[in-house]
């Protein structure tokens, strides 16, 4: 089975894991601060605070800008549930705005259209690694915070700049669905000194003084707890597999969009619209979708003979209005997110994907829609 997509680890994750573990300290500590700094630098934010997931640094980030009940905070119905469900945790209602045909992102326009005297603050997703134009986004909505969920853009870049910088907020994320994994792991970057510093109280129940300061300071020093918080620290262990990781990006990206271009190039006698790069920033292409005809058969159709050919292949991006959670929950017509989430799928693409093994997706897909394989041209073989 091809996978859809599989996370790069070698031996050195697993020897920066086993020296954490020798050192006895394993709980958030010194490669936790390293990790923040290494991807703050990466990004160009001045401040990174790692959390356990990009679901809890969505919620500490929201948490941070006082949203509560009564708010209303825009997001896009089309990405994964953890997006809304952050406004949902502050108590605050999460309103659905329509998408971009082609990036599947919110655009200034979408966003104004679903704004109310309610609304506090905009999440902004950067679907499957596309870049969103937050700097339009920001210019229409000046009057309210703009945070950046950014879980699948590591390596994405705007204006020529990586993804999230000069950004109020961004959340990222380590899970192995990303580019980049730690098993779980989240990050909010920030160039706000004062928000970096209560976001790394919030994380770790409010203590005025963390865990591993007081361990370095080695005499007694004790903690205040000035507000109700949370536990949502990463771990060293986890820090120092990221520390691995990062080191790798670059060849990630690199391979991903050699991949990408590669199925661009093999689909387009299919006729079939893939993502692509917007206008003003490149990909990481965290995922390649492709949008199928009206006249193609039903998605899950195709992905059963995808998988009949060997290929995993994955539904397009989930839009949270069509779930159960969010059964009755209120929102304005979606034609574009009902579009993309109900006729597009996403194909393999991890590092060591082969041209073989792209030339049986590609055929694999032209099969199961009923349209003509393409002959692979030469450069291509
Ligand atoms: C994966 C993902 C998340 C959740 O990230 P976790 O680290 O698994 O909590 C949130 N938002 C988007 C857009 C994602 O793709």
């Amino acid at each position: 089975m091809i996978p859809v997509m599989r996370p790069l680890l070698g031996e050195e994750e697993a020897q920066a894991v086993a020296d954490v573990v020798r050192s006895g300290w394993v709980a958030q500590g010194p490669r936790v601060a390293e990790f923040e700094r290494a991807i703050a630098a990466s990004v160009g934010a001045a401040h990174g605070v790692a959390t356990s997931s990009c679901t809890t640094a969505l919620h500490l980030a929201l948490h941070a800008l006082g949203i509560g009940p009564g708010d209303e905070v825009v997001v896009p119905s089309l990405s994964f549930i953890a997006t809304a469900n952050a406004v949902r945790y502050c108590g605050a209602v999460p309103v659905f705005a329509d998408v971009d045909p082609m990036t599947g992102n919110l655009t200034a326009e979408t966003v104004t259209a679903v704004r109310t005297p309610r609304t506090r603050a905009v999440l902004v997703v950067h679907q499957a690694g596309v870049p969103a134009d937050v700097a339009a986004i920001r210019a229409a909505c000046s009057d309210i915070p703009v945070v950046e969920d950014a879980a699948c853009a590591m390596g994405s870049t705007w204006g020529g700049r990586p993804v999230g910088t000069g950004a109020l907020m961004s959340a990222w994320s380590f899970h192995p669905r990303k580019l980049l994994t730690t098993g779980e792991g989240g990050m909010i970057t920030t160039d706000d000194a004062e928000l970096a510093a209560r976001l790394r109280r919030l994380r770790e129940h409010g203590m005025t003084v963390s865990a591993a300061d007081r361990h370095a300071a080695g005499r007694n020093s004790v903690e205040e707890y000035a507000e109700t918080a949370f536990n949502y620290r990463l771990t060293d262990i986890q820090a120092a597999m990221g520390l691995v990781q990062l080191r790798r990006l670059p060849g990630i990206v690199a391979r991903r969009r050699e991949l990408a271009a590669r199925y661009t190039a093999l689909l387009a006698p299919l006729g079939l619209p893939t993502v692509r790069d917007p206008e003003g920033g490149t990909s990481n292409f965290q995922s390649f979708w492709v949008v199928l005809p009206d006249s193609a058969p039903p998605v899950a159709d195709v992905l059963t003979a995808l998988a009949e050919a060997g290929v995993s292949a994955r539904r397009g991006i989930m839009a949270a209005h069509r779930e159960p959670a969010y059964a009755g929950h209120p929102h304005g017509p979606l034609p574009v997110t009902e579009h993309l989430t109900t006729r597009s799928l996403i194909l393999p693409l991890h590092h060591d994907l082969t041209d073989d093994e792209q030339g049986t997706v590609v055929a694999a897909l032209a099969a199961a829609v009923g349209l003509t394989a393409p002959s692979p041209s030469p450069s291509y073989r």
